[in-house]
């Protein structure tokens, strides 16, 4: 790892495998575990970076794939890089724009060589391989890009999946030989869809190289939350303990809990912004309120009354639901607003109790397999 990053583990549970850590990046410290907020467009949907600040987020994600489209990377270094552009100064993260190339776009071509697909917003063929995700991300300037990676589908044949991770190794090398920038860290990431026995061979393969982190994706891609579980207990053992570890694409209370059990350190999600556009509140851990009920109409007490983020310090459920019936923007930013600090405090609250050992006590909740 070059000098501008580290990791280190500060403590780590006697009877799981989560461990409480520091990610130091150029822009500053990630304290893992820890949730991080996906700014799409180079921002957090409906909130400023100073409220995206007070939510306790550290690390903020932007998606390569879409600045590329637009604005275009170009203009985002005129602006002096993504941090001077979208005024976050704090760590960043840009996804490689592999995941949205197989989920978003259409006429997709796949060979060897990369991927070439037409553009959702004007219909332009547009090609992205390795080399040119990197030369993208190293001009965005986000302290952590990613490998660009074919992202199998699910479900898929067994056959397709070990092509889809073959080819993710190769691309990797390639985008390690084209990455640049001393002060952005590449990460790996682990392919190999719900085969454990191909998840396993791809995270040994990976870890020989030596980067400065590693990935856990192809997730949350369809495929019943218990497979997230297996898949992230079948691969993490295989990445180097001393690097941090990202499962990509997770953000709900369980997921997140048994993979911090397994060693992970950090995870996105767009699921707080995007249950706020739909007025609905995340609330004592993994309830979720649809703030338009009548049975809020009435209500003057706070959302969370335990909760210090400026939406549950200052407006009543009452405010929320006219907001949110009035189909005021407001809506969307206060709940936001609560729903980031909500995630961001259940990755902090996990970080506490591994670091006092009382993880699997506080958290035996989250840890037991879900009985339906
Ligand atoms: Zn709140």
């Amino acid at each position: 790892m070059s000098e501008k990053f580290s990791f280190q583990v500060l403590a780590e549970c006697s009877q799981t495998k989560a461990r409480a850590g520091l990610f130091l990046t150029p822009h500053g410290i990630v304290e893992t575990p820890r949730f991080m907020p996906v700014g799409t467009l180079a921002n957090v949907k409906t909130i400023t970076t100073a409220q995206l600040g007070e939510t306790g987020a550290q690390m903020v994600l932007a998606n390569t794939y879409h600045l590329h489209l637009q604005p275009g990377e170009a203009i985002v270094a005129k602006a002096g890089g993504l941090h001077s552009f979208m005024q976050w100064h704090g760590p960043m993260l840009t996804d490689s724009g592999g995941f949205q190339v197989f989920s978003l776009s259409e006429l997709r071509q796949v060979t060897d060589e990369g991927v070439t697909f037409r553009s959702p917003r004007d219909g332009q063929v547009i090609n992205i391989t390795p080399e040119k995700s990197i030369q993208i991300q190293n001009t965005l300037g986000a302290d952590v890009i990613m490998a660009f990676d074919e992202c199998p589908p699910y479900p898929a044949s067994r056959t397709a999946v070990e092509a889809a991770t073959n080819r993710t190794y190769q691309w990797l090398e390639r985008c390690i030989a084209t990455h640049q920038r001393q002060d952005q860290a590449l990460f790996g990431i682990v392919q190999g869809g719900i085969h454990l026995d191909l998840r396993a061979q791809a995270a040994q393969a990976l870890a020989k190289l030596n980067l400065p982190g590693y990935a856990i994706g192809g997730v949350s891609v369809g495929e019943p939350p218990e497979l997230i579980h297996q898949i992230v207990k079948a691969t993490a053992p295989f990445l180097p303990r001393e690097k941090p570890r990202y499962l990509m694409g997770v953000g709900t209370y369980r997921e997140m809990a048994q993979a911090v059990a397994a060693g992970v350190d950090v995870f996105d999600c767009v699921i707080p912004t995007r249950l706020a556009r739909h007025g609905a509140a995340l609330v004592q851990q993994g309830n979720r309120w649809n703030l338009k009920n009548a049975q809020f109409r009435e209500d003057f007490t706070p959302l969370d009354e335990t909760c210090p983020c400026y939406t549950c310090q200052s407006f009543t459920r009452a405010y929320l639901c006219h907001l949110v019936r009035s189909h005021e923007i407001l809506a969307y930013t206060l709940l936001s607003i609560h729903n980031i600090t909500e995630l961001v405090r259940f990755t902090q609250r996990m970080r506490q109790a591994i670091l006092s050992d009382r993880f699997t006590t506080e958290f035996a909740f989250w840890l037991t397999e879900e009985v339906n």
